[in-house]
């Protein structure tokens, strides 16, 4: 039996899926949008270039926290089996237990662990619509601008998929922690799960000190608005983890785009404004708190920065370029390569492009789970085939 927690939206993880399927293997997968991948996209038989899913090379597809699955369940061919999504879920880890192969079994040292806090996102739970017009490339085609709905970032696969379902209970937290390996008498640095994590560290450090747990690191990936809305509090917040000797690295900001226009396109809940304050309180922190503070490109931090994307105008790319030198991003905060807007067929996103087609005769290729949305023809048959657009730095 071989089981697939995450697909990444990579073809080559479909492959073997494939292959090992072909093999006689049975095969299982979970994980973000298991029911969508499983099912496919919608309206196949009037759009059959959509994706068609996998239920052809998947025997079990699992949507929801691996505490329903029973064994019974790897036993059964073609079925799709959902489990709703708690605050009380299984969270225990035998970090002794990993293992990778390639000729031979060998055991993972882990060096990096991961803390669950919240189940889902807060933001995910934020309805909102946002008026989209077309990809730049189709300007000229008579293509209307759709109003879309989306709950938490547009491009956001997960937030759809598991939407926000509360944090999990501290003594749940602690016992996570407790189970953490250890190098040199220390936890092994943790990312904190939590896209909003700022409001609860202090008292999770509280925590770790009466307990004499000695913490080496903790990783956050956060929004920009917890920083802001907890700049007054983070001084406090580091000073408590230099007595302890941890170090606080914020290693994964959402930032995504430096104009506003896109911020808004996005859906991300923020401006350029707020951006700018964010960086700000970053550097002062800096400043105080050295190396018991990280959030630096230089120091292993990658925020987030999302281009090219479908709505790239000579205007939007020099109004990026100007804020980058303006405020000096490129100093920090710039990762050393964009990411290209990825749409997933199951988010937001994949149901503007669906609208497109529905609308037009424009069709957008498919590449495994994503969508290309560089990639459009028409149905008369003129089409412009092209690679996916370079990351820009
Ligand atoms: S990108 Fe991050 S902040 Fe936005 S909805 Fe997804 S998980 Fe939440």
């Amino acid at each position: 039996m071989a089981a697939f927690s995450h697909l990444c939206g990579r073809k080559d993880i479909i492959g073997l899926v494939e292959e090992l399927k072909q093999r006689g293997f049975r095969t299982v997968l979970g994980g973000p949008q298991a029911r969508q991948d499983y099912n496919g996209e919608p309206g196949i038989d009037s759009h059959p270039h959509r994706f068609r899913g996998l239920k052809s090379i998947v025997d079990v597809a699992f949507q929801g926290p691996v505490d329903g699955l029973k064994s019974e369940h790897l036993g059964m061919r073609s079925v799709l089996l959902e489990y709703p999504w708690t605050n009380n879920i299984f969270l225990e880890v035998d970090w002794s237990n990993i293992y990778t192969f390639s000729d031979t079994l060998k055991r993972l040292e882990v060096r990096l662990g991961q803390v669950l806090s919240a189940i889902g996102c807060p933001y995910a739970a934020k309805p909102q619509p946002v008026t989209l017009p077309p990809p730049i490339d189709l300007r000229e085609k008579n293509v209307p601008e759709l109003e879309v709905r989306s709950e938490g970032c547009i491009f956001c696969d997960v937030s759809r998929d598991k939407g926000y379902h509360g944090s999990v209970d501290r003594d749940r937290l602690m016992t996570q922690i407790i189970g953490l390996p250890e190098i040199d008498g220390r936890k092994i640095p943790f990312e904190l799960i939590d896209e909003y994590p700022i409001g609860s560290l202090s008292k999770l450090l509280e925590e770790t000190e009466k307990h004499a747990i000695k913490l080496s690191q903790i990783n956050l990936v956060c929004r920009v608005d917890d920083i802001n809305a907890h700049a007054s509090d983070l001084a406090e917040i580091l000073s408590l983890a230099q007595r302890q000797d941890v170090k606080i690295m914020f290693a994964s900001i959402g930032f995504e785009s430096f104009s506003n226009r896109l911020l808004r396109y996005f859906c991300k809940g923020i401006t350029l404004a707020d951006i700018v304050k964010c960086v700000e309180t970053l550097r002062r922190l800096k400043d105080r708190f050295g190396s018991h503070f990280l959030y630096r490109r230089d120091e292993g931090a990658n925020h987030g920065f999302i281009r090219p994307t479908p709505w790239d105008d000579s205007e939007t790319l020099r109004e990026i370029d100007r804020n980058i030198f303006l405020h000096r991003f490129f100093e920090d905060i710039l990762p050393e390569h964009s990411t290209p807007l990825i749409i997933h067929h199951a988010s937001y996103l994949g149901e503007w492009i669906r609208e497109i087609e529905s609308k037009t005769d424009i069709t957008f290729s498919r590449e495994g789970t994503w969508i290309e949305w560089w990639n459009p023809s028409s149905r008369s048959g003129e089409g412009n085939a092209s690679e996916i657009p370079p990351a820009m730095l």
